[in-house]
């Protein structure tokens, strides 16, 4: 049976109430600014929505395209007075949306190769730890499990061989799924697979078990924010505390067992991922980490923290909408560009493979993520 998640009373008087609201959120959007369109606003998705729920409308074409264009970037939800947690509500609307097309395209695509390979990105599932499988501390049992993500697994093992690293010199007792870590679910649950979702879920959760781990330590946003607040969401228990690195290793500076041991002589900023700050409200330990590090400075973008705005990448809109993905990407770089830093820093590998992928070949700000340069100064 094809489950969905379902909106409650309370919901449907909150989209009610957006679709006829002042509309505080539509200049936060990136969708709406990359679009130009009036049908791919935050209100008009809501009105869809509700029009669907009410009997109104179902969902035509064009509603399926509003509803797939946003990033899950939370930025309309900083802007809305009454907190109705759209992005919540929008991924209700694409659970109800494949329920009825189990095969609509493209989303189907990242569906079927999550579902055979354990990844979107295509790659064979027995190569996942390929680069990796060589430095981790191969334990059956350990306190703490790095959950690394696909990401950092498949195009960035230079993230994965930063935290591995790092963890190594702390010292503390950790290894890594190899060969049982799957796909978190975040592309799963963004595009609407629930029964997918729900079994990449427990399968997860099953290994966290298996290994007997305390705590999970992730250096992707996406599986951070994803482990912690959807598993709940699909009503799955998870027994284990679990940090984004960044928490983790400030931890360990404020309490001063760990400290840099070399400068960085480059002009840095942040790029906070949406699904770290705006989702979980994590923006001081990065910033925290940045700042501690000696050398030239650390620098504000013009939007920060609450404000940021979004890399374009999320919410399936990089893999279905690829042109949105870019320009959106490519604002975010130009404020970094604007203000002449020599680094662009972000703490979710797909933040970084996403303006990695978009830069102009001239432009002279290098793309990191944060756990390269905090390797780069705190390794021996
Ligand atoms: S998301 Fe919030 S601010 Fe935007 S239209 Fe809905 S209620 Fe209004
Ligand atoms: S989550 Fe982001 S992209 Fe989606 S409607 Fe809100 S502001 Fe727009």
């Amino acid at each position: 049976m094809i489950e969905t998640k379902k909106f409650d009373k309370n919901m449907i008087t909150l989209l009610e109430m957006c679709s006829t609201c002042m509309k505080m959120c539509k200049d936060q959007c990136p969708t709406a600014w990359a679009t130009k369109s009036e049908r791919i606003t935050p209100y008009t998705r809501s009105l869809m929505i509700i029009l669907n729920e009410k009997g109104i409308k179902e969902y035509d074409q064009a509603a399926i395209e509003a509803e797939y264009k946003c990033t899950a970037c939370w930025a309309c939800e900083e802007a809305c007075l009454p907190k109705v947690g759209l992005p919540n509500m929008i991924e209700i609307a694409r659970s109800d949306i494949i329920a009825k097309n189990p095969d609509l395209k493209p989303m189907n695509e990242i569906a079927n190769r999550v579902e055979t390979l354990h990844n979107p990105l295509n790659e064979p599932a027995e190569e996942r730890f390929n680069r990796l499988k060589n430095i981790i501390p191969e334990k059956k049992k350990a306190e703490y499990v790095y959950f690394i993500g696909c990401m950092a697994c498949y195009r960035h093992p230079e993230i994965a061989t930063s935290i591995i690293k790092l963890l190594k010199q702390t010292e503390v007792d950790f290894t890594a799924m190899i060969g049982d870590e799957w796909c978190c679910g975040s592309p799963i649950i963004r595009n609407g697979f629930t029964n997918l979702a729900q079994k990449l879920a427990q399968h997860n959760i099953e290994q966290f078990e298996k290994f007997k781990c305390k705590k999970i330590i992730t250096g992707c946003s996406a599986c951070y924010s994803t482990i912690k607040k959807d598993y709940a969401e699909l009503g799955l228990t998870l027994n284990q505390e679990i940090q984004h690195f960044t928490e983790f290793f400030d931890e360990l500076r404020i309490k001063n067992k760990i400290s840099p041991n070399k400068n960085l002589d480059k002009i840095i900023s942040y790029h906070d991922p949406c699904h770290l700050g705006r989702r979980m409200g994590v923006y001081d330990p990065p910033r925290n980490l940045l700042k501690a590090i000696g050398g030239k400075k650390f620098i504000e973008l013009q939007f920060n923290r609450e404000k940021a705005r979004c890399c374009g990448a999320g919410g399936g809109v990089k893999y279905n909408y690829s042109d949105i993905a870019k320009s959106i990407g490519i604002r975010r770089l130009e404020e970094a560009q604007l203000l002449n830093v020599d680094m662009l820093v972000s703490a979710c590998p797909l933040c970084k493979n996403h303006f990695m992928a978009i830069q102009n070949d001239k432009s002279k700000t290098e793309i990191k993520d944060i756990t390269e340069l905090i390797a780069y100064v705190y390794l021996d």
